[in-house]
């Protein structure tokens, strides 16, 4: 008997529980993805090009034998199933808007079985004793923690027998991915122990950079939850995977947050709409160093350090009073890591409108930001050129910067004075 496993946010073989499922129900299984025009039209450049060298590392693990599609999911999935005399399609859940209702759909067409999903505990899991949803990210992982997951799924017991399909869409030439175990095995042994103290500071960039793995499942979380211990560094690293998975939460409990403030209230907050600010805060153009070096991290790398990640989207927000969802779609266009629930959720906190939102009379100062978690200045002068010959902190002072912040500090505050 044959079946599809139909990849999509799991791009990997080892730790996979739908692939052991599809195993144990057939002897062999054509292995699938699906380019969907409607996924790749909200994502840049940077994204699919990484999304590529991922297909190319999983192909290769399938001996060549991945079959990619392009199309609607919906149409394509069903034919190929067909095609092969497949009774059965075997995913891991996907857990976000579109994909629940994409499944849904599929799901009429074919026998759709979900085993396992991108999070160590699937969305919707973690409840309060009144069984209602957290809304506060500490209790959250408090009882997340307490939940707890399954072990790493040893898939190396029983190979799956790919078959070739008989014809696949071609991918551009270019790489794979670099050996992702080995590179979690560098962080873990020489970056983890300090991570506690350095994750905050972008001119050390010791974070793990796994964002953009976890996003497209080359990794799952079981599999570096199982590996760590009970030290700072592995403490605060599980806590970092803890606002992955409580943002997953908030977005399958709410699945309009993805687009609208979580917090009603903020419908009525008084917002702006210049676009040159919008597109100076884009270029990294604001003459607030701390936020342009970040905004062109972005531009040139598809990535930001997240303690910038924070400032820029607070100095969007706060200081040039445009709606939060400008600034996430740029994100979610140039971001390799870009993801809906931690996108959104993230952009949402710094709003004030989300779960567990910082409180909004606590507006950051891009200049003292600056000074304290990038203290010579190094992250400045690696991202922004023309303030190369400055130095030490000098380099956080403003040049022509196109608000004040001080003023529009004020401003901010009493726009949500007039709502609170
Ligand atoms: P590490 O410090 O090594 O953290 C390990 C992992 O924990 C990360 O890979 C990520 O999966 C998870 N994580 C860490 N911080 C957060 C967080 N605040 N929220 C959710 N998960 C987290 N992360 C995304 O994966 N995709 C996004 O689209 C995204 N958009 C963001 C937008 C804004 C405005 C902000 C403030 C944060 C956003 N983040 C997003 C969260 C965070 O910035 C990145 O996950 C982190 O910078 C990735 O780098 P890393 O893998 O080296 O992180």
């Amino acid at each position: 008997s044959s079946t599809v496993v139909w990849f999509r946010r799991d791009l990997r073989v080892t730790d996979h529980p739908a692939l052991l499922e599809a195993a144990g129900r057939a002897d062999r299984a054509l292995g699938l993805f699906v380019l969907d025009p409607r996924l790749l039209e909200a994502s840049g450049q940077p994204r699919v090009e990484f999304l590529h060298r991922c297909l190319r590392t999983l192909d290769e693990k399938l001996g060549g034998r991945l079959m990619i599609a392009v199309g609607d999911p919906v149409d394509v999935v069903p034919r190929v199933a067909r095609s092969v005399g497949a009774e059965s399609v075997h995913v891991s859940a996907d857990f976000g808007p579109y994909g629940r209702e994409r499944d849904e759909a599929v799901g009429e067409k074919v026998e759709l079985v979900r085993v396992g999903s991108p999070y160590a505990v699937a969305p919707g899991r973690v409840l309060k004793n009144d069984g209602t949803p957290y809304r506060v990210f500490t209790p959250f992982s408090r009882a997340w923690r307490e939940h707890g997951w399954r072990a790493p799924a040893n898939t190396n017991k029983s190979t799956v027998d790919w078959m070739t399909p008989e014809k696949t869409e071609r991918l551009p030439e270019g790489d794979g991915l670099p050996d992702v175990t080995r590179l979690w095995r560098t962080f873990r042994d020489e970056r983890l122990p300090d991570y506690a103290d350095h994750r905050d500071r972008p001119d050390l960039d010791r974070t793990s950079r796994f964002s953009a793995f976890l996003k497209w499942g080359v990794v799952h979380p079981r599999t570096l939850l199982a590996d760590l211990g009970s030290d700072e560094g592995s403490k605060a690293f599980r806590n970092e995977l803890a606002w992955r998975e409580f943002y997953a939460d908030v977005l399958w409990h709410n699945p309009s947050s993805a687009r609208e403030n979580l917090d009603k209230r903020f419908d009525r907050i008084h917002l702006d709409d210049d676009r040159e600010r919008f597109a100076a805060w884009c270029e990294g153009r604001t003459g607030y160093p701390f936020v342009d070096a970040g905004m062109r991290q972005l531009l040139a790398e598809g990535w930001m350090h997240n303690r910038v990640r924070m400032v820029v989207a607070s100095f969007l927000v706060k200081d040039l009073h445009l709606p939060w969802w400008w600034g996430a779609r740029h994100f979610m266009r140039h971001l390799v890591d870009g993801d809906l629930a931690s996108n959104q959720h993230n952009w949402q906190w710094a709003a004030g409108s989300g779960t567990d939102a910082a409180p909004y009379f606590r507006i950051f100062n891009p200049v003292t930001q600056g000074e304290k978690f990038d203290p010579d200045g190094t992250y400045v002068r690696r991202y922004v050129p023309e303030l190369r010959d400055v130095k030490g902190k000098q380099v956080h002072r403003p040049t022509d910067p196109i608000v004040d912040h001080a003023h529009e500090r004020q401003e901010a505050l009493a726009r949500f004075g007039a709502i609170k």
